[in-house]
């Protein structure tokens, strides 16, 4: 009933809210189509439901093993879901970069790298300390290519694991690297959502 409550209010940040969006009834099939994987259900001669998704296995695949990411990771939606989602972004690039921790998580990360403030101080720190913008993965230069049309231009990838994203921690500057549109996309094109350093790995193989 209270995870139902929860689903809810999810739905209805998400997107317009459907009064039969996850009713009670509806968690218990989630939770049985969930249960055909899980093996110490299985043992008690118990089968759970059998036909569902094929996201389901994969996200009992990527949390049945790490009951601490499991945790992390609900915390940090409940959180985040308590104090009110930022609002969705509306690009069509944005809806596919989804990280294996959901379009919450997801929402929450892509509100702070484009916190316009920091954007700009961290563009400014990175000019101070190296005299251009460049991106981390592969060096490549807006202006250097584009001359004044790409002066000032490059995004912002923040690097924060996306569980750990809770509200009112402030970021750090620390905390965004820079990229190239290019490299960006990158990072968020497949889940699981590589790291800066799984990606400048991939570039140079
Ligand atoms: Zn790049
Ligand atoms: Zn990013």
């Amino acid at each position: 009933m209270n995870l139902s409550k929860l689903l809810n209010k999810i739905s209805g940040q998400l997107s317009k809210g459907n009064p039969d969006f996850r009713n009670p009834n509806g968690v218990y099939m989630k939770t049985m189509n969930f249960r055909r994987f899980d093996p110490a259900y299985r043992a008690q001669g118990k089968k759970g439901l059998e036909r569902g998704g094929k996201l389901e296995g994969e996200i009992w695949n990527a949390f049945a093993s790490d009951h601490h990411l499991l945790s992390e990771t609900a915390t940090a939606i409940r959180a985040n879901v308590d104090v009110g989602l930022p609002i969705e972004p509306t690009s069509d690039t944005d809806k596919d970069f989804e990280a294996e921790e959901g379009r919450i998580l997801t929402r929450v990360h892509l509100a702070r790298e484009r916190n316009q403030k920091l954007v700009q101080q961290k563009k400014l720190a990175v000019i101070k300390s190296t005299g251009k913008l460049a991106c981390e993965v592969c060096l490549f230069e807006f202006e250097a290519a584009y001359g004044e049309r790409g002066a000032g231009f490059i995004e912002v990838h923040h690097l924060k694991p996306i569980h750990t994203l809770l509200p009112g921690q402030k970021t750090t500057l620390g905390d965004l690297a820079l990229l190239c549109s290019n490299c960006h996309r990158m990072v968020h094109a497949r889940r699981p959502w590589f790291t800066i350093e799984q990606l400048r790995e991939q570039l140079q193989n």
